[in-house]
């Protein structure tokens, strides 16, 4: 382990990964679907209901190089040759995946141009400079985000966000994660205010972690979402369902 006063990464050349596995996808308008997952280590954020802080902090994670990183995701993915087998979705997660964006780019260019890729960001990171990386494939849609905007009950400050929200495309989705009603009221202001053009819009119930103990009935949620006639997409997280107490490879 690494002191976190020294981590970094050697931008454009290695990850600083915490894990790497294929799981099915609990999030997002892809939910359900297996997706090879790339967890990278270290975070500019500190939400109250992390539920992912062996990527935040502790020092638990592997330097690779993108050589390496872009050959164990080919190996989890199988057969892409075949129509019929093979893993294409590739979930980049954190921690906050942003942070490492040369190392991501370089890793895209390599891999085959059939995977897509999914950025789940924190929304406090200028999306425009990883934009700038990948313009071929944020442009067809091969390169999207799902983004979060930080309500108050993460403890965390929606900044970036706002700018962020603007510079989406169709095919990215938006994330508002909810402990109560003061971030329901929350989320709701921000859409009623900013333009974006993601079309999937994502409201999910924090779920007890970290220094949550007691997250968001999804009952209530839902009921607050029909009576309001609200075109928004209630989530759980599936993955969560499939395998309870797990933390780490789902
Ligand atoms: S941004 Fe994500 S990884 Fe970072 S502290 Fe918040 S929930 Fe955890």
């Amino acid at each position: 382990m690494e002191a976190q006063a020294t981590v970094a990464s050697r931008k454009g050349k290695e990850f600083l990964l915490s894990e790497c596995y294929v799981s099915v996808q609990g999030e997002s308008s892809l939910v359900g679907i297996p997706t090879i997952f790339v967890r990278l280590y270290t975070c500019n954020l500190r939400c109250r209901w992390c539920d992912s802080m062996h990527a935040v902090e502790g020092g638990d994670f592997t330097r690779m190089g993108v050589d390496a990183t872009v050959k164990k995701i080919l190996d989890l993915a199988g057969d892409l040759q075949s129509d019929a087998r093979g893993i294409r979705n590739l979930c980049w997660t954190g921690g906050e995946p942003l942070l490492q964006g040369e190392s991501i780019a370089r890793a895209i260019e390599r891999l085959p141009e059939t995977l897509v890729h999914s950025i789940e960001t924190d929304g406090e990171i200028d999306v425009s400079t990883f934009d700038a990386l990948v313009p071929d494939q944020r442009a067809s849609g091969r390169v999207r985000y799902v983004m979060d905007v930080k309500c108050p009950g993460s403890g965390m400050v929606a900044n970036k966000a706002y700018a962020n929200l603007e510079r989406l495309r169709e095919h990215d989705e938006v994330k508002f994660v909810l402990l109560d009603r003061a971030d329901y009221e929350f989320a709701k202001g921000v859409l009623s205010k900013v333009d974006t053009r993601a079309r999937a819009v994502l409201f999910s119930p924090a779920t007890p972690a970290h220094q949550v103990s007691r997250g968001l009935d999804p009952g209530l949620l839902a009921s607050w979402i029909l009576d309001e006639r609200l075109p928004v997409r209630l989530q759980l997280q599936v993955h969560k369902v499939i395998w309870p107490g797990r933390e780490r490879g789902i």
